[in-house]
């Protein structure tokens, strides 16, 4: 018989913290012997001549579920823990995430997923402007990860908060941002990864003038960020406020290659043919010696307003023709076609990536590590209940649709 486990955590993080009541004592129930055996359906199949590398973000959902010990770089805590219990307490969490993130690359290497984006949440506090720390401490652990991910060919990435805005008329909002580049730029230098360890920011907010923020952005980039955070920062098209007609003439002034993102330019497209626009955009990373990278991601099924269109599904199911093209999904080095990487960001994690691995041929698969969909069914739900808040008091969403803060992924 097929059992089916109840759905996987994906949120990227989890809150231990010691001011939460001990959780309470459950009665053990009786183990069956019998391995769990999932209902995989079977996949459509397509093809494509694209062979790149595809990735996922932060979270694997089968070793944050696995047991005794759930795997997982996301382990954080409150501030007040950390004003009680000292700042030794985060910086456990962070060695024991860092630590975790050796088996996550372990894993993944199994599966044959070599592209991944680390945790921003690693080091809890770590770009705290009072209880901020250096990551010294966790020199053997971040090098240990580092080496492993270098042996096997396996990029890392990152992507600061959606916070961290360097165009904000806010002095204290770009000194943070500027802490959590240095702190990002520091985990990077310590994992010991090259320049495609990129770590990846939206333009974010407008702030009334968007002409204004792209200066200050611009005067910004330019005064108060080390040549180490120029060479590792990338920009990111979003889909409310900046899209890629937007940021890209900042980008070619400033040097600053552009990860594009299908999902949002779908939402808030660029006027320029993609058969145009992504070769332009390659040549941002080309230029700098890092080797481009691109996100997808699909809307929930029956999406209809802007806020439903932004929410990701549980997985993809086609990959964009444009990955074929010479110049966009990959140009010719040394005789031999090179490709562009690409980020799956759904909520469904490695499993969105299996998925298209199985459907279209790229790479074989372990079966046992396969799981039925989920996402979707829950953020069917989730849209609802956001239609449902959102029909309540229409006004509470208009600062994050088109206000201060832009967007995250
Ligand atoms: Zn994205």
């Amino acid at each position: 018989m097929a059992v089916v486990e109840p759905p996987g955590q994906t949120e990227d993080r989890l809150s231990l913290d010691a001011d939460d009541p001990p959780p309470k004592k459950r009665r053990r129930k009786v183990k069956s012997e019998e391995p769990v055996v999932y209902d995989i359906p079977p996949v459509e199949s397509k093809t494509t001549t694209y062979q790149g590398r595809l990735g996922y973000a932060c979270l694997n959902t089968i070793l944050r579920t696995s047991k005794p010990d759930p795997i997982f770089c996301s382990r954080t805590c409150r501030l007040n823990t950390i004003v009680k219990k000292g700042l030794d307490f985060a910086k456990d969490l962070g060695i024991r995430n860092a630590k975790d993130l050796c088996k996550l690359i372990q894993w993944n290497e199994e599966n044959h997923i070599r592209f991944l984006r680390i945790s921003s949440e690693m080091f809890p506090f770590a770009s705290h402007g009072e209880y901020g720390y250096a990551l010294d401490y966790a020199a053997p652990e971040l090098k240990a990860a580092g080496d492993l991910a270098k042996s096997l060919g396996h990029r890392l990435t990152s992507h600061p908060g959606q916070f961290t805005q360097l165009g904000s008329p806010k002095e204290e909002v770009v000194e943070a941002a500027v802490r959590e580049l240095n702190y990002h730029c520091s985990m990077f230098d310590m994992l010991g990864v090259g320049a495609d360890g990129v770590m990846i920011i939206h333009m974010g907010g407008v702030y009334k003038d968007k002409p204004a923020t792209l200066e200050r952005f611009k005067h910004n980039y330019s005064t108060k960020l080390t040549d180490a955070v120029k060479a590792r920062l990338v920009l990111e098209n979003d889909e409310i406020c900046y899209n890629v007609d937007d940021i890209l003439p900042v980008c070619e002034e400033l040097n600053i290659p552009i990860v594009f993102d299908y999902h949002h330019n779908w939402i808030y497209p660029s006027t320029v043919p993609l058969t145009e626009l992504i070769p332009r955009i390659n040549a941002t990373w080309h230029r700098k010696g890092i080797k481009p990278k691109q996100h997808l991601s699909a809307p929930r099924p029956g999406a209809v307003t802007v806020m439903e269109r932004r929410a990701h599904a549980g997985r993809c199911a086609t990959l964009p023709d444009e990955l074929q093209a010479e110049g966009a999904g990959w140009w010719m080095r040394d005789g031999r076609r090179e490709y562009v990487d690409l980020m799956i960001e759904a909520k469904d994690k490695e499993q969105a990536v299996l998925q298209l691995y199985r459907t279209y041929a790229l790479q074989p698969v372990v079966w046992e590590n396969l799981r039925p969909e989920q996402a979707d069914a829950e953020g069917a739900i989730a849209a609802k209940a956001e239609k449902k808040s959102a029909s309540k008091g229409a006004g509470r969403r208009t600062s994050t649709s088109k206000g201060e803060w832009g967007v995250a992924v």
